[in-house]
């Protein structure tokens, strides 16, 4: 199977497009990324990127849904690279939501243009406001150019009306308290958004490789409830596990995700899901930015298509990260079944299976214990 005749694209689709460089590695960073590459890269994986773009958009009769830029750092790219891949997105049009991913110390005013143009909201990569916090995670930006970035965020919000998210990883096992990261966050800028993360410490990383552990689960719950009553104090509503929006503000995009919908990822390292004639696809892309470069367009991604039980896993796992919650109907659908009961920490409202707040903090670990609930009624 070819990666294009893996969706239906007479369906709603969105699309998500992988930049895999960085200035330098994050030291809890596990996705994939490169520092140090040249000129000459950058402007080969726009070449390429584009091209995808392009085979893909002419396949579809109407625009993207949603589409995020993410990476790596985007803005590692010059604004006319980055205007080149918008304008392919663009090309049938202005999708509802068009995000970008950025680092505090990249946005520059050369940049506006593009939001006034063609995306809609930013999100950009805080992480913390305290020096010995950033200093921990290895971050490669100071707290001078944080502090710099989030002024220039509010100018732009100001002249291009983008809707702004900031990311802020909390739980540090260094004692790291992030209330004050959130505090901050909200009186200079007051985002629209703020996505909260438990740090992780993944495999391969440079805190993993040091020793780090991370902080044990009871201390993580007391933490994560302390900072998303700080949070609804604010006004911000608790959507999804890690996510939290004012009034309107919640991702589209990230919620095709939660909901199991189609989207197109485009890039190295990136995943796609796609539905046709019945039938689901994974595709990935390979993490290798010198193989995707020298191969044919869409050569480097790997199709499978999914069974029913691992769709049904899937759709399980997602849907109950997220505050509006599993659709009991399309669950039962692909289960071919009926359900009766569910785990304590979730309950049933119009049909949806939804997390009390519980819920939520045991919803990543839930996705196993809730799956297995599920699969033994
Ligand atoms: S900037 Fe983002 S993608 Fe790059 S290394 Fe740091 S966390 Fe990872």
């Amino acid at each position: 199977m070819d990666f294009l005749s893996c969706f239906d694209f007479k369906k709603q689709t969105s699309l998500y497009i992988h930049i895999p460089f960085c200035f330098s590695k994050c030291s809890y960073c596990a996705f994939y990324s490169k520092a140090g590459c040249s000129e000459k890269d950058f402007a080969a994986y726009t070449d390429k990127i584009c091209s995808e773009i392009d085979a893909v958009v002419s396949k579809m009769d109407r625009p993207f849904y949603t589409a995020f830029i993410g990476g790596g750092n985007p803005f590692c790219l010059s604004a006319m690279q980055l205007e080149r891949i918008c304008k392919a997105v663009c090309k049938k049009g202005r999708p509802e939501e068009f995000t970008c991913e950025m680092n505090p110390e990249s946005l520059s005013k050369e940049y506006f243009p593009l939001f006034k143009k063609y995306l809609t909201r930013l999100s950009m990569g805080i992480q913390s406001l305290d020096e010995k916090a950033l200093s921990f995670l290895g971050r490669n930006c100071s707290l001078e150019q944080e502090i710099r970035g989030i002024e220039q965020v509010k100018k732009l919000r100001e002249e291009t009306g983008a809707s702004i998210n900031f990311d802020i990883i909390c739980c540090l096992p260094n004692g790291h308290d992030s209330s004050d990261d959130i505090r901050k966050v909200y009186e200079m800028a007051e985002p629209d958004h703020i996505s909260l993360y438990a740090l992780s410490i993944e495999e391969g990383t440079a805190l993993y490789k040091k020793g780090v552990t991370p902080m044990d689960n009871d201390t993580e719950s007391v933490e994560l409830k302390k900072l998303w009553k700080i949070l609804s104090d604010y006004g911000y509503s608790h959507y999804e596990v890690s996510n939290f929006a004012k009034p309107g503000k919640e991702s589209l995009h990230n919620t095709v995700y939660w909901d199991y919908e189609q989207y197109v990822g485009l890039g190295c390292a990136a995943a796609s899901t796609g539905f046709k004639d019945g039938k689901t696809y994974r595709c990935e892309n390979q993490k290798s930015i010198e193989n995707y470069l020298k191969s044919d367009s869409f050569a480097t991604y790997t199709v499978t298509e999914i069974s029913d039980e691992e769709a049904e896993e899937e759709l399980i796992m997602l849907g109950l990260r997220h505050k509006k919650g599993l659709s009991l109907e399309r669950l039962e659908k692909i289960r071919g079944s009926k359900i009766s009961t569910i785990p304590p920490e979730f309950k049933i409202i119009n049909n949806y299976i939804v997390p009390t707040e519980e819920g939520l903090l045991v919803a990543d670990a839930a996705a196993l214990s809730v799956d297995s609930t599920l699969h033994t009624l």
